[in-house]
């Protein structure tokens, strides 16, 4: 593995994923072990309480064996503890942690040793926290805490798209062009074999490909589920391969989803308005994996506003507009 931190300068047997145990001699261990570590992991010295860098750390990572680089806990183990040591209820897993019986000082204790190096880690008791009831009473001086990684971004994408296919793209153009979180939409053509389709090829119904909207949204402002709840408001995805007058299989109904979680919320949403009976058909909509997308030609972008006046925008897009902005009369741009 290259990984940086799967190497430690000065110590060839430390490996964050070599997990084949060790046999070093003490010679060796105490050539290659700062001083404070190898005290403690070869001759079970113990830190005294509330100086360790951890006993009172809460970061959320990995804690790893600091002489072999074994993994032993996760912070999630980790809890406050008054002895002033850092204490888990649990090991990572079974082989992490070895137990050896101590009688030392005239005492009987349990001690805790890292399962690849076999160096001492500290002592387990049976007076921790549920669920376990254990305590792994540790030395920091004996542990490397790695945070987990930060994620650059949240869960939230910045951007996202969708392709959506709801008849004559004039339409759904201009609907989604006001909708607040959306920040453009292109018309166009998917779903077909034909490359570089034009506008004629594709209304000959031969190439396969539906009229569809790329639509980039902004998913702080809306989401997945408010642009389809708008695509089934705006269309009727019960008519197959035809929406009104259009007929075709250029018009079919058919969400190209993006990514997994739009297929989610694509099923999700047809099965819970037909289980509501919100048709009285069955809706017929397409969900599909996105397909290489064409833009349509100049003159069929913004078509509706350059065009208001002309028949087919009053008669056929001006209605489902009205629709919309009814519906979602809150979600509109001003
Ligand atoms: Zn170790």
């Amino acid at each position: 593995m290259d990984n940086a931190s799967d190497k430690k300068p000065g110590n060839p047997y430390y490996s964050r994923t070599d997990r084949t145990k060790l046999n070093v001699s003490d010679a060796e261990w105490k050539r290659v072990l700062p001083r404070d570590l190898y005290e403690v992991s070869r001759h079970k010295a113990t830190e005294r309480s509330f100086t360790g860098k951890y006993w009172d750390f809460t970061g959320k990572g990995t804690y790893y064996c600091a002489a072999c680089g074994l993994k032993l806990f996760r912070s999630d183990a980790k809890f406050a503890s008054e002895c002033g040591w850092p204490s888990f209820f649990e090991q990572i897993d079974p082989t992490s942690v070895t137990f050896h019986e101590d009688n030392s000082y005239g005492m009987h204790r349990t001690e805790a040793l890292c399962g690849r190096c076999g160096g001492h880690l500290g002592h387990l008791f049976n007076d921790g926290p549920e669920p376990t009831g254990k305590r792994y009473c540790m030395n920091s001086v004996a542990l490397e805490f790695e945070p987990d990684a930060v994620k650059a971004t949240t869960n939230v994408a910045e951007k996202d798209t969708i392709t959506l296919g709801g008849g004559c793209f004039w339409c759904i153009e201009a609907i989604y062009k006001s909708l607040k979180g959306v920040e453009k939409v292109t018309s166009g053509y998917a779903g077909g074999h034909l490359a570089h389709p034009s506008y004629r090829e594709v209304c000959s119904g031969e190439t396969g490909h539906a009229e569809v909207v790329q639509i980039v949204y902004d998913p702080h402002q809306t989401s997945c589920e408010e642009i389809l709840k708008v695509f089934f408001t705006v269309h009727d995805p019960t008519t197959l391969n035809r929406q009104g007058a259009d007929v075709g299989t250029q018009y079919r109904s058919v969400i190209f989803f993006h990514n997994k979680q739009q297929r989610e919320v694509a099923l999700t949403l047809i099965n819970a308005l037909s289980k509501a009976k919100v048709f009285d058909n069955l809706i017929v909509t397409k969900v599909e994996p996105e397909t290489k997308f064409y833009v349509a030609e100049d003159y069929h972008q913004e078509y509706y506003r350059l065009h208001k006046s002309e028949p087919y925008c009053r008669m056929v897009i001006q209605p489902k507009l009205e629709k919309f902005e009814k519906v979602f009369k809150d979600r509109i741009k001003h």
